[in-house]
């Protein structure tokens, strides 16, 4: 068995998708970002690189790339799992987003459906959770910025 943790903030700005884990959540802000921004998938990228004490998600598909110029971070993660992954499977994984609003209960089960998907797993092997920043820390709290925070189990 191995662990690993991921981290990933991205600044929030009009004219830009909201997308959370592969699913696009209405907001009236979206991630900036080189790439599509989805900063779950980024810390779940990280997540599982760290299992594999493999680099980062920066070293793997760097922002001053091209190539990665508004990527779908869905493909970047399917990436990592045929490519440096094997022979590990995933035991499962856990997730918090920390986002001001909008409020993401309504698309929780969503996310999870589509995380499980990307990854090969079970629903009951995916946590997706989501909290609010409490209207502090800056721009987090004035809803300018979203986290996602992911730890996953290999074996
Ligand atoms: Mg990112």
């Amino acid at each position: 068995m191995r662990i690993g943790t991921g981290w990933d903030l991205h600044r929030l700005v009009s004219a830009r998708t909201l997308i959370l884990g592969g699913v696009v959540i209405p907001s009236d802000k979206g991630e900036a970002a080189h790439s599509d921004g989805d900063v779950l998938i980024h810390a779940i990228i990280d997540a599982l690189l760290g299992s594999l004490a493999k680099g980062d998600i920066g070293s793997h598909f760097p922002d001053t790339d091209p190539a990665y110029k508004d990527a779908d971070s869905i493909q970047l993660l399917k990436k990592v799992l045929t490519e440096d992954l094997p022979p590990h499977r995933i035991e499962n994984i856990d997730t918090t987003i920390i986002l001001q609003r909008p409020k993401l209960r309504p698309y929780i089960e969503a996310i999870r459906e589509s995380l499980a998907n990307v990854l090969g797993l079970e629903l009951h092997q995916v946590s997706v959770k989501a909290k609010t920043a409490e209207g502090i820390l800056g721009e987090l709290g004035s809803g300018d910025a979203v986290i996602a925070q992911a730890s996953v189990l290999i074996s």
